[in-house]
């Protein structure tokens, strides 16, 4: 280790699980110095494992050096370097792993693999000053609804199948909408009014979007529905589903603040239907500001500070990724 890294906890994470790569830099006192973000936008269809991959190896470089642009320091301020190492897609995952053990080898500093949905949450926490909450995470990836007890974050629902934002992303591939979806089916939803029967699947507290996704395409191709109508019941079904579950969990866990965080918590409706349920039951709602919604650096740079300064190290020699990495297996000793 450099000498002077101990007062050094600068960190710099290195974000790849799927198509955006990002690096941010955060400081000891929760300050983000920079967030650089590029996503890799695929020529047709959905996300590709090993052309996104192929982005973010191009892209690495470049968006190291305006992130440290950006922050106004130089490699030898950095102090850590964390990474994301799961879940997510093998090779993007790889691509940053292997970058920041590069990085940290040459820098000759620690370095910390970080769950990515972990990380959604701390720096939902840190950008709102929520300091429990119970959280929705939603996003092209993950649906699952968390909270923290007895030394881990703990899921109380989650989908057994797609995404939420996968759902909506498929469906407006299909209907031939820009992508990403999400953003493009709440405008068309805006301008919907008619409730069209689609399926609502809660299973005790877990949620499951295929058979919706399905029923909408099916609805959009039989041309009985105008597409905005689609879009507004897809919307209402998908949201009031999270609803459900997120309600749930927070009657349970008596939790006094609910968090919103991931890509889909940019969405709307989606804040509506939380922030009615926060009201109901008296909890502080929170939604997480719009560049750390999305996946990117700066979550996964403070949670590296968070968790070396609890003690967590992860060696290069064991830094493994783990595309299946669930946040309730990893211990959270900062939160002790
Ligand atoms: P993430 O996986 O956290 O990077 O978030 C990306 C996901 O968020 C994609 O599935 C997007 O379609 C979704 N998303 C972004 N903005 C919105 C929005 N306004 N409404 C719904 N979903 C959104
Ligand atoms: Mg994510």
């Amino acid at each position: 280790m450099k000498v002077g890294a101990v007062n050094s906890l600068i960190c710099l994470g290195i974000e790849s699980t799927a198509d955006n790569l990002g690096v941010g830099i955060a400081t000891p006192d929760g300050t983000i110095l920079a967030n650089e973000i590029s996503t890799h936008v695929p020529a047709e269809g959905g996300i590709h494992p090993r052309e996104a991959a192929r982005h973010h190896a191009a892209e690495i470089g470049n968006t190291l050096t305006s992130a440290l642009k950006a922050a106004g320091i130089r490699g030898r301020d950095i102090g850590i370097v964390a990474f994301s190492q799961g879940p997510g897609l093998g090779p993007c995952l790889r691509t940053g792993a292997t970058a920041a053990r590069a990085l940290a080898t040459y820098l000759r500093v620690p370095l910390v693999g970080v769950n990515h949905c972990i990380a959604h949450i701390e720096i939902g926490r840190l950008a709102t000053g929520a300091a429990d909450p119970l959280t929705l995470y939603v996003s092209g990836g993950n649906s699952l609804v968390a909270g923290f007890e007895s030394g881990r974050y703990r899921v109380f629902g989650e989908t057994i199948d797609i995404a939420v934002g996968n759902c909506l992303d498929t469906f407006a591939r299909e209907a031939k909408l820009p992508y990403p979806g999400g953003p493009a089916v709440e405008q068309l939803a805006l301008k919907g009014n008619q409730l069209i029967p689609l399926p609502y699947t809660v299973k005790g507290m877990d949620l499951s979007f295929s058979g919706l996704l399905t029923a909408a395409l099916e609805a959009l191709r039989s041309g009985r529905w105008r597409l905005e109508d689609v879009c507004f019941s897809l919307q209402e079904v998908a949201y009031a589903m999270l609803g459900e579950v997120t309600e749930r969990a927070l009657a349970h866990t008596r939790k006094a603040e609910l968090l919103l965080t991931g890509g889909v918590a940019a969405n709307k409706r989606l804040r509506s239907v939380i922030g009615s349920i926060a009201d109901e039951h008296g909890a502080k709602q929170s939604f997480v500001p719009l560049r750390y919604a999305t996946d990117n650096g700066a979550m996964i740079a403070w949670t590296g500070v968070l968790a070396y300064s609890n003690g967590v190290r992860t060696p290069v020699e064991t830094s493994y990724i783990d595309s299946h990495w669930r946040l309730d297996q990893v211990e959270v000793p900062w939160r002790r």
